[in-house]
């Protein structure tokens, strides 16, 4: 972040292209780059074509356990994690990167919606390392999935082997999510 040489720069700006490319809100850019607001917002609106919106970060936890939330978020954190455990990139280009093959599974999927936005994606990235979330592995099925840390899970079932009865015509989409 301390890298003040042009290339430096350079690099600062292209992560943050790449951020509001896929989404990000301001406050990620803020705590990711080093660059100014002001050029940031700069940035957004060349993107965009509109101001960034404003107004706080979703810093709840629980929105990642609701059920398609929870489908989602575990999608994207599995591919996070085994990019991870390669170790060759930083963890914001980890991130992105994650975040990419993610939207690539969801738009195989018949309902082709991104649930899960960048900045969500980053968010459930922070809580884990800050010891938040873990993840819980169903029963059933073997999957790995978000839930609160030091949730009781050795009885744990996950969304997809136990959908609740208002999910009907997304279950078939969230069985083939988990099948990626
Ligand atoms: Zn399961």
């Amino acid at each position: 972040m301390a890298d003040r040489s042009l290339l430096g720069e350079m690099r600062q700006i292209q992560l943050a292209i790449e951020l509001i490319e896929l989404g990000a809100r301001l406050q990620v850019l803020e705590t990711e780059t080093s660059l100014s607001r002001g050029r940031l917002i700069k940035l957004y609106k060349e993107i965009h074509g509109v101001s960034p919106p404003k107004g706080m970060l979703p810093f709840s936890t629980d929105w990642f356990v609701t059920w398609l939330p929870n489908i989602h978020s575990s999608l994207f954190y599995n591919i996070y994690e085994s990019l991870s455990l390669l170790g060759t990139e930083t963890r914001m280009a980890t991130m992105v990167k994650a975040y990419r093959l993610y939207l690539e599974q969801v738009s195989m999927l018949e309902d082709r919606e991104p649930v899960l936005g960048l900045t969500r994606a980053w968010t459930l990235v922070r809580f884990f390392q800050s010891g938040m979330m873990q993840l819980s592995v169903c029963r059933r099925c073997g999957g790995r999935f978000v839930a609160h840390a030091h949730s009781i899970d050795h009885d744990y079932v996950c969304g997809i082997c136990q959908p609740p009865s208002r999910a009907g015509k997304t279950r078939k989409a969230a069985q083939r999510a988990k099948r990626t």
